[in-house]
C-alpha cells in the first residue's frame, strides 16, 4: 500500500486516503519519509529572510476567539512612526517589510494604498503586507470588488501577500473560532485573484484548537489543489495555536511537541512536488523545537522579524528577533547549509 502511496506522492495526485493511512504511520516511519522528500524537494540548504514585522495597529472591529492581539484601547501607528520603523530595518540589512495590523472600522482601500505609497517613495524594500481578511475589509469598506483592491494595492507597492486568516479552510471550524472573518470561499477567491495578478501570497494553517486531524488534511489538500491551479504559493507556514490570554484557551487540544513535527512532516509530504517550501515559525513553536523539525520536512525558518506582537500576546515566549547569527546557528546544528533568501525564495 505503502508504494502505490508513494507513486500518488510523486505524481501529486495524493487522496484524503492516502493522507489518513499515512497520518497512521508510525512516527519514525512518517518522520523519516517527510525528510526523505524533503532532501528530493530541495537538498540541504535551509532558507530564512532578514526581514522586519510592524503591526500598524492593535484596535480591530473583529472577534476571532483566538486572537490575544486585539484591544480596546489599543494603538494606531503615525506615518512617521511606520517610515522609522522601516528605517531600522532597513539599517540591519532587511530586504522585506511585513505588515499586518487590525481592521479599523474606518480604514479605507485608499488608506492601505497610502500607506504602501509612502514606504515605497522612501525604501525600495520588498513589501509583504495585508491578509486575505484586510484586503476584503479594504474593498468592503471602500466599495471596490476584490479584484480591483488588490490592483490598487499592487500599483501602490504591494510586492506579495501573507496568507494568513486561512485559519483552518473549513466553514463549521471558522463559524466557531472566526465568526466574522470572510468564509473559506471568499479566502480562496482571494488569494486565487491575487495570484492571477500577480501577486505571490503565503500559505498558512492555524491548527491545535478545535480541529480534527482530518480537518488539517482537508486544509492541507486544499492548499495543494489551489497551488496545482495558480502556482502563486511560495511556502506553507503551519502555524500551532497560542492559548494564552484568548476565549479558545480553554478548549484547544494543542497535543505536544510529537504533534507539531507530525504536521509539519505531513505537510512535506502532501505538498510534495505542489509547493517546495515548508516554513517552521520559530517565533510559535520555540526555537529549539523549529529547529527540529528540520529534520523532519522543513526547509525554511521565514524570518528575522526584529519585532513581534501577536504571538506574544498569546503567551508565546520565543522573543521578537533572531539575528542572521543565530538562525545559522540553528541551521548548522542540525548539519544543513543556511542561505538567505528574500521573500520569493531567490538566495542571496
Ligand atoms: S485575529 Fe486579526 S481580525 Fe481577528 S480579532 Fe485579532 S486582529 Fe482582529
Amino acid at each position: 500500500m505503502i508504494d502505490e502511496i508513494l507513486e500518488r506522492v510523486q505524481d501529486r495526485g495524493i487522496t484524503k486516503a492516502d493522507a489518513l493511512y499515512l497520518s497512521s504511520l508510525s512516527s519514525q516511519e512518517l518522520f523519516h519519509l517527510a525528510d526523505q522528500l524533503r532532501r528530493e524537494a530541495v537538498g540541504d540548504s535551509v532558507t530564512y529572510v532578514i526581514n522586519r514585522n510592524i503591526n500598524f495597529t492593535n484596535s480591530c472591529i473583529g472577534d476571532c476567539a483566538f486572537c490575544a492581539f486585539r484591544s480596546d484601547t489599543g494603538y494606531v501607528l503615525s506615518e512617521e512612526q511606520i517610515l522609522q520603523k522601516v528605517q531600522e530595518a532597513v539599517e540591519i540589512g532587511a530586504t522585506e517589510i511585513c505588515i499586518q495590523g487590525g481592521l479599523l472600522r474606518d480604514m479605507m482601500l485608499d488608506d492601505y494604498c497610502g500607506m504602501l505609497e509612502n514606504i515605497k517613495s522612501n525604501f525600495a524594500v520588498h513589501i509583504h503586507a495585508f491578509s486575505p481578511m484586510e484586503v476584503f475589509h479594504a474593498a468592503r469598506n471602500s466599495g471596490s470588488d476584490i479584484g480591483d483592491a488588490l490592483k490598487a494595492l499592487k500599483n501602490s507597492g504591494l510586492n506579495s501577500m501573507p496568507g494568513t486568516a486561512a485559519e483552518i479552510l473549513d466553514d463549521s471550524i471558522r463559524r466557531k473560532i472566526c465568526p466574522s472573518k470572510i468564509s473559506t470561499e471568499q479566502w480562496v477567491d482571494i488569494v486565487t485573484t491575487a495570484h492571477r495578478l500577480g501577486i505571490p501570497t503565503t500559505a498558512t494553517m492555524l491548527y491545535g484548537h478545535v480541529e480534527s486531524f482530518e480537518d488539517r488534511i482537508n486544509h492541507i489538500l486544499l492548499i495543494r489543489d489551489i497551488q496545482q491551479k495558480t502556482r502563486g504559493f511560495t511556502e506553507f507556514i503551519p502555524l500551532p495555536f497560542m492559548a494564552k490570554n484568548n476565549s479558545l484557551g480553554t478548549l484547544a487540544h494543542r497535543e505536544n511537541s510529537i504533534d507539531d513535527i507530525k504536521v509539519h512532516a505531513l505537510s512535506r509530504i502532501l505538498l510534495h512536488k505542489s509547493i517546495k517550501n515548508v516554513q517552521a515559525s520559530w517565533v510559535k513553536l520555540g526555537v529549539k523545537l523549529a529547529q527540529v523539525t528540520l529534520l523532519y520536512g522543513v526547509n525554511d525558518l521565514g524570518g528575522t522579524l526584529m519585532e513581534e506582537n501577536i504571538t506574544k500576546s498569546a503567551g508565546g515566549t520565543a522573543g521578537e528577533y533572531l539575528s542572521p547569527n543565530d538562525l545559522e546557528g540553528l541551521i548548522t546544528g542540525v548539519g544543513r547549509t543556511p542561505r538567505r533568501r528574500t521573500t520569493l525564495y531567490e538566495l542571496i
